[in-house]
């Protein structure tokens, strides 16, 4: 379950994200109402870091994915192995920060 509310334009059907009062795309005031952002989302670019300061441990990922056309998330990968743009990652929390789990294989998660 996604923790992240988005605001949604009931006129034009805009998403905005972050939350916003007013539209961005139609300018509609005070008709936008807060949903879920979809928890399930794409992963559109990463990159796996081998050397990071004393105490980190590595290798680990972090990267974008797209959950709605107009919310890109950055956020750290619970892999490193298998990653390729445009997999399916399921919005999780880790520590309090989005975190993207890797889904593959119509649902199962790796
Ligand atoms: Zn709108």
């Amino acid at each position: 379950m996604t923790l992240i509310q988005v605001s949604h334009c009931a006129s034009c059907h805009s998403i905005a994200c972050p939350p916003q009062p007013n539209c961005q795309v139609c300018g509609q005031r005070d008709q936008s109402e807060l949903v879920a952002l979809p928890s399930e989302g794409t992963l559109y670019t990463f990159t796996v870091i081998h050397a990071a300061p004393p105490g980190v441990p590595t290798p680990y990922a972090i990267g974008c994915a797209d959950f709605s056309e107009e919310c890109r998330l950055f956020g750290r990968i619970t892999e490193v192995d298998h990653l390729r743009v445009g997999m399916l990652v399921q919005l999780v929390f880790h520590e309090g920060q989005p975190t993207f789990q890797p889904i593959v294989n119509h649902g199962a998660k790796i």
